[in-house]
């Protein structure tokens, strides 16, 4: 060490006595300050030891200052709210749908009271939570009977398992397919105990491929909607009705995975026409299964419709118990299911729906507005226009589709070689947004798709803090 007197570390004791203290404790609670404390001195020790540290750097208002800000980044929750310009309205790593007003009251209540959750209250006795949303289900389906799980991923596995275990089920080559997160077709069935056996090729099935494959082993026929990828061209699949009709000829049941699994027609809306739930029933699938929050626009969850013995059966299942859904998102579902009474107010009323019917010259108006405040905070190196996008469903929803919107196109104005650079760190600043903003870089710019951004004033209200890295 250099100097002769040597520098000390304040103590423990005497940092939490002084007044710059005070208030933390006060904020954060004795111990957590105390955690804080420690951690700093013990990390600041080396430096002091070595010599390298100033006393104005280990000041009691100083330390304070930095436990101040630590206790105040730990405090702060990891689930964070972010604004979602990446152009995909489903996005599955951004939560999927945003759930109506009704929907949000609905968990509330049910998060803060006791609820008839399984209490039938007509007769006082033991009730199913199934039986909560069975009604409408019902009535928004023509299925006979519902039971909910966790995700359509459990809905799956659990229908497979109740109605196949130890049978061969039977699917075409060209629905054998990978949803992402490592849900594929083939792996589900080997866990749910059923016997793959696939028929067909990857473009052609036709219904003699199911009906050579029947034999005294077989189990069920599945038919799975091929949502994230489309085969074109040279093509051939057999009507859900004509599959039906084979299954039953021979005893057997059809499971339909519809994925998303529309309750209405969307082509009333403009969007890509998706098999409705209601349709493939009538078709004659025995067990229709779909997500709670794809299309439908509510809670995460699986849900399984169909006919009633089977539907006893899959909710006699232990894995049931395992797969369950619990009353926030039962609430939550309830609550959405109900606004599809009134189709003619949907789009208002459901986020999903009204986000994914935005029309393109409101969206383009709205980028066209906000082009030059956001130019004005990047400064002249940043060229930002308002331009036409194309964005999409999201979550395996017609995946070919593109959603005809608006975006503020960001190109940075420096040689070839520079722009990457300039893009991750103009992509990074609106990462470090209080409410991060998420965007997509694509053809040597970053794009803000404005379809999903609601909240104009919050937007507007963080963009001065907006600091890129040069
Ligand atoms: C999305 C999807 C699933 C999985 O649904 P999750 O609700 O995400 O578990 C299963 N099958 C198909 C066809 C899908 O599109």
């Amino acid at each position: 060490m250099s100097s002769s007197v040597a520098l000390r570390l304040p103590s423990i004791d005497g940092l939490l006595r002084h007044p710059a203290c005070a208030p933390l404790a006060e904020r954060y609670g004795r111990d957590s300050l105390l955690t804080g404390l420690r951690q700093l001195l013990d990390e600041l020790r080396p430096g002091v030891l070595s010599g390298q540290l100033a006393a104005v750097e280990i000041g009691p208002e100083v330390l304070a200052g930095r436990v101040g800000e630590r206790l105040a980044q730990q405090q702060r929750s990891q689930v964070r709210r972010v604004f979602n310009l990446t152009g995909t309205v489903l996005h599955t790593n951004l939560g999927r749908a945003l759930l109506p007003e009704e929907a949000i009251e609905a968990v509330q209540l049910a998060a803060r009271y006791p609820l008839n959750l399984e209490f039938d209250l007509s007769s006082g006795k033991r009730g199913d939570r199934d039986d909560l949303i069975e009604g409408l289900i019902r009535e928004l389906t023509g299925a006979e009977a519902v039971t909910v799980v966790n995700n359509n991923a459990a809905a799956v596995l659990l229908t497979l398992n109740s109605l196949g275990a130890r049978k061969e089920g039977i699917i075409s080559r060209g629905e054998l397919i990978e949803i992402g997160g490592a849900f594929r077709i083939p792996d589900i069935m080997a866990r749910a105990g059923v016997r793959l056996h696939e028929v067909g090729t990857t473009n052609r099935t036709h219904a003699r491929d199911y009906q050579a494959a029947i034999g005294p082993r077989s189990g069920l026929i599945m038919r799975v909607h091929a949502s994230n990828y489309s085969i074109e061209g040279f093509t051939a699949r057999v009507p859900t009705a004509e599959l039906a009709e084979l299954a039953h000829a021979y005893g057997l049941p059809l499971l339909e995975d519809l994925g998303s699994g529309s309750l209405l027609d969307l082509t009333r809306w403009g969007l890509p026409a998706e098999p409705t739930v209601r349709q493939a029933l009538l078709d004659g699938a025995d067990i229709v299964t779909f997500s709670g929050d794809k299309l439908l626009g509510g809670p995460q969850a699986g849900l399984i419709v169909g006919r009633k013995e089977m539907i006893a059966k899959i909710k006699k299942n232990p894995l049931k118990r395992a797969l369950r859904v619990d009353k926030l998102t039962l609430a939550a579902l309830e609550a959405v299911l109900s606004l599809y009474r009134d189709p003619d107010r949907l789009a208002e009323r459901l986020p999903s729906l009204r986000l994914l019917t935005r029309p393109q010259a409101e969206i383009f108006a709205q980028a066209a507005r906000l082009q030059p405040l956001l130019a004005d905070v990047l400064g002249e190196v940043w060229q930002v226009s308002a331009v036409e996008a194309l964005g999409m469903i999201g979550s395996g929803s017609q995946p070919v589709a593109r959603l005809p919107s608006a975006a503020l196109c960001c190109r940075p104005q420096v040689s070839k070689r520079w722009r990457g650079r300039y893009l991750l760190n103009l992509e990074a600043a609106l990462r470090g947004l209080p409410i991060p903003v998420l965007g997509r870089i694509g053809d040597d710019a970053l794009w803000l798709d404005l379809r999903q951004l609601d909240d104009e004033p919050a937007w507007l209200a963080q963009l001065a803090q907006l600091q890129v890295d040069r």
